[in-house]
């Protein structure tokens, strides 16, 4: 496992649409252990491939310690509701900015041991999901915030 450099907005890489993920061999497991430990490193809650210049559509998340998710080729099946909460990126460091998300969603991925898992998450679990989700296809969370703003943000916002 190593760490992986998280590329920062204005890199084109993230404006990318992410493919599939063919199979979950050992090679993709190492790059997602890989980003398992990038994101922990960078005291965040989620990490998407592309964040580390991997063009393939997965992402990690651990919304709360010790709760990890390893997300391959994601869909997002069905949302319900509406939440508007505080979130940043590890891509887009030291801003923050309110974003409406549902409250509610069904996601369907595929896991590190290669099996086929549907998830419903509310709240914090669905926004870090739905945020992670969209890097996948190039959007960053600023195209979609009312506001974004620096540093003198609210003591317990995590980046995701
Ligand atoms: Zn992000």
């Amino acid at each position: 496992m190593a760490l992986r450099k998280i590329v920062v907005e204005g890199d084109p890489i993230l404006r990318k649409h992410c493919k599939e993920v063919k199979e979950v061999n050992d090679h993709i497991r190492e790059v997602l252990d890989d980003m398992l430990d990038t994101m922990r490193d960078a005291d965040g809650v989620g990490l998407a491939a592309p964040q580390v210049g991997f063009m393939r559509r997965m992402f990690v998340a651990e919304p709360e310690p010790g709760h990890v998710y390893y997300m391959v080729n994601p869909e997002i099946v069905s949302t319900e509701g509406e939440n508007e909460d505080v979130e940043g990126c590890l891509s887009v460091p030291g801003f923050f900015g309110t974003v409406k998300r549902p409250d509610k969603i069904v996601i369907r991925a595929t896991n590190r041991d290669g099996e086929r898992m549907e998830y419903t998450f509310t709240g914090f679990y669905a926004r870090v999901m739905c945020h992670e989700n969209d890097h996948l296809d190039g959007v960053l969370y600023t195209d979609k915030a009312e506001e974004v703003h620096t540093a003198a943000a609210p003591e317990d916002t995590e980046e995701e």
